[in-house]
């Protein structure tokens, strides 16, 4: 057991009243981390709850415990999500390490005075955190959480440890942010993990379907409208990018859920190593970024989209038009170029 595991099997042994948060517009490592912890949490004595900042997607809402999640950007938790962190002991902040990530909840969790608690495998983390569970090599949140478990354990068996619904958050967390088992982020420590998990007996198939086969038709046509008509790829940059604009993501009547993972359709073209996505939304630019291989889209996303994110995928933010923020990317792919080409 390394110090921050002792110390927190020792704070861990009297019951606590702790909160666990998740970065802004939620995906399943953060969500399923999140409740997956939560599970462990409650099982262990303890009295706990799950704050999201904004509103999730729809294929999420099979996760167990979802019900419980509140919502801080809704008017109506927002009072209870105030009064529960002003008295918790403890505060988790799961699959992010930058407080801005949480949107208006991080004034209020940087300002309470719980210690925190900070598991991620984002890079360079801020230190706001009294425990830091991080480790940029970990595929996901929720393959920390995992072996986390496990060290509190002391490496029982995972049959006496998990149950099937906390085994399925879990899961759901790994195989999203690994692609299903596809991303360059997969190592032997995700699939002994996942195979470990897999003795619960859950069903890794049903959590497939549940996750990517579980869209309305419209997500479809659109997806069909935005290859067809928006995918533009730059072969000399070996790049390829979307530009959605809030009239098209009306006239699709499409939600948030909807533009989710599509960014990631440009790398299949042949060549491409790096895909982006810009989403006019709310008045503000969305950018999505992909890469495959050497290529740090974080780099790019952090110095000039204020974002950040992993290396191979990242997000970031434009107050500029649209039309300002592509204009700014196209400029600076020369920068990259030499960088893009070399990518193996
Ligand atoms: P996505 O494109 O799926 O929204 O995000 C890809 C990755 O980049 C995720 O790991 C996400 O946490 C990170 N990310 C997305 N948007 C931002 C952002 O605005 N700031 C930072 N620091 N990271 C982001
Ligand atoms: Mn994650």
């Amino acid at each position: 057991m390394n110090q921050t595991v002792e110390e927190l099997s020792s704070f861990l042994s009297h019951p606590q009243k702790i909160i666990i948060t998740m970065h802004r517009d939620p995906d399943a490592d953060a969500l399923g981390s999140s409740l997956g912890w939560a599970s462990y949490l409650i099982k262990k004595g303890h009295e706990v709850t799950v704050i999201s900042p904004t509103d999730y997607t729809a294929n999420l809402r099979w996760l167990s415990g979802i019900e419980h999640v509140l919502v801080y950007e809704k008017q109506t938790d927002q009072v209870k999500c105030k009064e529960k962190i002003a008295n918790a002991t403890l505060i988790c902040c799961l699959d992010f390490s930058a407080l801005s990530r949480l949107k208006d909840l991080g004034r209020i969790v940087e300002e309470a005075t719980a210690p925190k608690l900070m598991v991620d495998h984002h890079l360079e983390p801020e230190h706001f955190a009294k425990w830091m569970v991080w480790d940029t090599y970990a595929a996901a949140t929720a393959q920390l959480i995992y072996k986390l478990i496990k060290e509190l354990e002391n490496n029982a068996p995972v049959t006496e440890i998990f149950d099937i619904p906390m085994a399925e958050c879990l899961y759901a967390g790994i195989m999203t942010d690994t692609g299903s088992f596809r991303h360059g982020n997969v190592t032997p420590e995700v699939h002994l993990a996942v195979a470990d998990l897999m003795l619960t007996g859950f069903d890794s198939s049903r959590v497939h379907r549940l996750i990517y086969d579980n869209a309305p038709l419209s997500r479809l046509q659109f997806l069909g409208y935005v290859l067809s008509q928006k995918l533009v790829v730059l072969p000399e940059y070996r790049t390829a990018y979307m530009v959605l604009t809030e009239a098209e993501l009306q006239k699709f009547n499409s939600s948030t859920g909807e533009t989710e993972g599509i960014v990631n359709y440009g790398l299949q073209v042949e060549n491409v190593v790096m895909s982006a996505m810009f989403i006019e939304r709310k008045g503000e630019v969305k950018i999505s970024f992909r890469s495959v291989g050497t290529f740090s889209v974080r780099d790019l996303a952090s110095t000039y989209f204020n974002g950040g994110g992993h290396k191979n995928a990242s997000g970031g933010r434009s107050e500029q038009s649209v039309h300002d923020t592509v204009a700014t990317f196209l400029n600076i792919l020369p920068e990259y170029q030499q960088e893009l080409l070399n990518v193996d």
